[in-house]
């Protein structure tokens, strides 16, 4: 163990022992217990020294006899435990602090909640249940073990167990555990959606929209049923949905809404939308949409003009690429073409190793689409990438 961690170890014991001289200094004739501390202390700094952690531990709860003072000191050392990852050592402490019967309500509540968090760590998750469980009716702590349950039910798929507290979490009124709730009606409206079970499915995210009215996942969703069942109208309203909900999220659902413009018939009004998102956003994947209408409807001289003065407003490697393929296919000389296949094979493979999606809350980048962050397991922050590489 380093000098330096070994300090940090040594240090609430060294305060408590401070504090009892302190104390007992009043008390000059006091000497038993001042003897018996002090030989604790070098009996733990010796089990240290000689490497036996286990058993300086032991000796450092017997010595620090818990006054109200040494409590905080107990709580420091068991967070050291657990951030250095020693998490039955850290259980060790706040089991022990559980177990006292004498101790404050206060100090009791606290440590059964660092409990719980130790035994989430370990990856126990029916004990960490049953403390976070025990804690929902306490003020301090019913929000934070709300959001651990959740985190629990989220790790095992549990999400009918996530919704059963629903009526606690909407009293919370907390935007990201509400947040959380809609994902799992969310969870559960996939799988209905599956087994298109039309009723079911729409039942689910009308719940998962009043949670949270901007989950841009329940649109998705609907959009996805109400297509299935040839309800281009409704999956349309569900896109534009998504569009007031996430201008972030939004490119990736231009190509469906495509398709449900085209089967009402109603191209027009998609590409003035589509044409709307293009000047608010800036967007590379509504800009090569757009540029597919100005050459259908108007011609590739109009298009190519679109583009250029798009691409130095803002310029993007994909819009770059699509740049060199419209050169492609309005050139008559091969030597040309072959010169331009060269440049947007090369713009293909540097595109190709980049992500498509980052995660908006910790920075984990991914080619897949992911609803919850593997990395960091937030809801609904992969979006596309922003920027030269992406958007
Ligand atoms: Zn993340």
């Amino acid at each position: 163990m380093p000098m330096l961690e070994l300090l940090f170890l040594l240090l609430p014991i060294a305060m408590a022992y401070g504090w009892f001289m302190g104390r007992n200094s009043v008390k000059q004739n006091d000497q038993t217990a001042k003897d018996d501390l002090s030989n604790k202390y070098s009996t733990g700094l010796n089990y240290l020294l000689s490497n036996q952690q286990d058993k300086a531990i032991d000796y450092l709860l017997e010595a620090l006899k818990l006054e109200d003072d040494s409590v905080e000191a107990h709580f420091a050392m068991a967070n050291l435990f657990r951030r250095r990852g020693e998490l039955d050592r850290a259980l060790k402490v706040h089991e022990y602090l559980v177990r006292q019967k004498n101790l404050p309500t206060k100090d009791k509540e606290q440590a059964a909640f660092e409990l719980g968090k130790d035994f989430l760590s370990a990856g126990l998750y029916d004990r960490a249940e049953s403390m976070f469980v025990k804690l929902l009716k306490n003020k301090s702590y019913s929000l934070k073990s709300l959001s651990y349950l959740m985190q629990i039910y989220q790790s095992t798929k549990d999400w009918h167990q996530g919704i059963k507290l629903k009526k606690a979490i909407v009293k919370t009124r907390d935007k990201k555990a509400l947040h959380t709730l809609a994902n799992f009606y969310c969870e559960l409206a996939t799988l209905a959606l599956e087994k298109d079970q039309f009723i079911e499915v729409i039942e689910l995210l009308e719940n998962a929209l009043q949670l949270d009215p901007n989950s841009c996942r329940s649109n998705w969703l609907l959009a996805q049923i109400y297509e299935n069942h040839q309800q281009y109208n409704e999956a349309c309203l569900c896109y534009q949905d998504i569009y007031l909900q996430d201008k972030d999220f939004f490119p990736d659902v231009i190509e469906k809404m495509h398709k449900c413009y085209h089967e009402l018939d109603a191209e027009d009004e998609f590409y003035q939308f589509i044409r709307k998102v293009y000047d608010e956003t800036g967007s590379t994947t509504a800009l090569i949409k757009y540029l597919s209408y100005l050459e259908s409807t108007y011609s590739n001289s109009k298009a190519k003009e679109f583009i250029l003065s798009a691409l130095k407003r803002k310029p993007t490697i994909r819009g770059f690429k699509h740049l060199v393929k419209m050169q492609m296919s309005s050139t008559e000389s091969q030597n040309q073409t072959e010169n331009l296949d060269v440049i947007k094979e090369l713009l293909s493979a540097y595109l190709n190793v980049k992500h498509r999606y980052s995660c908006r809350t910790c920075g984990f980048n991914s080619s897949t689409h992911y609803w919850s962050c593997p990395s960091c397991h937030d809801w609904e922050q992969l979006k596309p990438v922003r920027g030269l590489e992406g958007e």
